[in-house]
């Protein structure tokens, strides 16, 4: 019997009027386990209007009340993350271990925003004019949502939602409908922690849904996170309406390994990077680049046996180290770049295509692949595969590598493997890409500082969480005074009475 999955709106579940559904699966059985609703326009609306009638109660909170909440969220996410990380596992497919890690990351931020009376503080000047003082504050902005993919169904939701209710501000999700129980499962610890009703909701769906939510008036905020032409789509609809927008696309992350690299370590670092989470990660490193012959010929003889020896298999087994794709479709999508990458004349070192698993036949499942002699005019280079697959495209120098990082469409996260202090000076410094890592291959910035990328991998001014999310979810205001010269001198003895 496939679960229903509903909205969560005005503090309760709702099955909404909309009888459109969705499947939800089981990637690691191929079973259907659910059935998520999709959100009409009606739907949509009865959330937005929950949220503009808890809006001005919640806008007047104090910032510590608001973090106390978030504290509260913060105990019972500790408390509960097996029974959230089981429900992520299940329906994304990713490792038991894995899901943890992503609640882990998403606490962080929940616990950045219980410092909202810090981060709320507004500047002053004193005699910005003669007598004349000014002071400037942050406001919320009122209803605002977020847009999140698949990939990470517990922390991209939670790089948005703790800071925009910190603020003050009343949130609507719109979670990915291929993993989207994770969402119900906060907006009740929410309550529970509690939060006003109407100040968080979930709206399940599709298109229909996430456009309502772009043409909602009463919406004044759009974070999105997924695909860069969804991410394109959504800020080029949203600028036409005037509102705030913060779309998050896709990637194509490099690791440059010098000559001088401790190799093992570099090794290590890419076989997690790549194939963890069968490379559904936005972070994931997709592209190897060694600098020279020498150094690519080990670095692709110390992958071989690794990827060969990977472990796969469903979420739940403490031993697997990569489960199955999401879904039916994205197997057949990244079986499909695979098949691409060979007929480019890509060197397939390790095919992960055949991989089957007893008792597992009718799940997502893919083996991890290694191409070799990948070139920058291919289609598994340039492109986004999302999937357990590894292209090294050799360079015969750091110019080459760095050149190829900076041309590449794609601009969200980088690393370069080096012993060399001014080697990664000039790449930090230079290179044109939002997250940076020096021996470090997935730089995904903690939840004070902020997370985005460049190029096609952000549109928008603002990156999430941290500083850039305070600025993203409140709008200043800056207020200059003078005052009147009072009564400073002399005392009256008469019994005051009205004038
Ligand atoms: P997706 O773009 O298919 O979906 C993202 C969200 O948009 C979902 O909620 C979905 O329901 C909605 N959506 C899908 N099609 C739509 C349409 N036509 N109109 C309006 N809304 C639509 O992405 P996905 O497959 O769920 O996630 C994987 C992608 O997300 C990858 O490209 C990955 O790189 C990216 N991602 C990026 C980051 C980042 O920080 N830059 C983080 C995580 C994932």
């Amino acid at each position: 019997m496939a679960t229903a999955i509903n909205h969560f709106i005005g503090g309760a579940e709702f099955a909404g009027a909309s009888d459109r559904h969705a499947p939800v699966y089981n990637p690691a059985t191929g079973e259907q386990s659910g059935r998520v609703a999709l959100a009409s326009q009606a739907d949509v609306r009865a959330a937005v209007g929950a949220a503009v009638a808890a809006a001005p109660g919640w806008a007047r909170s104090t910032p510590l009340r608001r973090a106390r909440i978030l504290n509260a969220f913060l105990r019972i996410l500790e408390e509960r993350i097996d029974e959230l990380a089981t429900v992520i596992s299940a329906e994304h497919g990713k490792v038991f271990s894995d899901a943890k890690g992503e609640i882990q990351r998403g606490m962080e931020v929940v616990e950045f925003a219980t410092g909202a009376p810090q981060l709320l503080k507004g500047e002053f000047t004193e005699n910005v004019g003669t007598r004349v003082d000014s002071h400037s504050v942050r406001q919320p902005l009122g209803v605002v949502a977020g847009i999140t993919p698949f990939n990470f169904p517990a922390m991209v939701p939670m790089w948005m939602f703790p800071v925009a209710l910190a603020c003050g501000n009343c949130f609507i999700l719109k979670p990915s409908e291929r993993d989207p129980s994770a969402s119900l499962l906060m907006a009740k610890w929410l309550r529970e922690a509690g939060l006003p009703d109407g100040v968080f909701g979930v709206v399940q769906g599709d298109k229909e849904a996430v456009d309502a939510l772009l043409n909602d008036p009463d919406v004044q905020a759009i974070s999105f996170v997924g695909s860069t032409p969804i991410a394109r789509h959504i800020y080029e609809t949203v600028a036409r309406t005037g509102k705030r927008c913060q779309a998050l696309g896709g990637a194509k992350n490099h690791m440059i390994v010098m000559p001088d690299a401790d190799l093992d370590q570099a090794v290590d670092a890419l076989m997690g990077a790549a194939y963890g989470s069968a490379g559904e990660r936005c972070m994931a490193i997709s592209v190897a680049v060694p600098v020279g012959e020498e150094t690519a010929n080990a670095l692709v003889a110390k992958l071989e046996p690794r990827v060969r020896a990977l472990k796969v298999g469903p979420g739940a087994d403490p031993e697997a180290e990569m489960g199955p794709l999401v879904t039916k479709q994205h197997l057949d999508k990244v079986r499909g770049y695979v098949d691409a990458g060979v007929a480019e004349g890509a060197e397939l070192v390790v095919d992960g295509r055949d991989l089957k698993l007893q008792g597992y036949e009718n799940g997502y499942f893919i083996g991890g692949s290694l191409f070799d002699h990948v070139t920058p005019a291919m289609k598994i280079y340039r492109e986004e595969i999302f999937g357990p697959v590894l292209a090294v495209a050799r360079a015969d120098s750091y110019a080459t590598a760095a050149k190829w990082v900076n041309e590449h469409e794609f601009g969200n996260g980088v690393a370069i493997f080096t012993r060399d202090g001014d080697t990664a000076r000039e790449f930090a410094h230079d290179i044109q890409v939002g997250m940076v890592g020096i021996n470090v291959p997935i730089p995904v910035p903690m939840a004070f500082h902020s997370f985005g990328g460049w190029k096609a991998s952000l549109f928008g001014d603002h990156h999430m969480h941290g500083p850039e999310g305070v600025r993203f979810y409140t709008r200043l205001k800056t207020i200059t005074s003078r005052w009147p010269t009072g009564i400073r001198a002399g005392a009256d003895f008469i019994m005051p009475t009205m004038k």
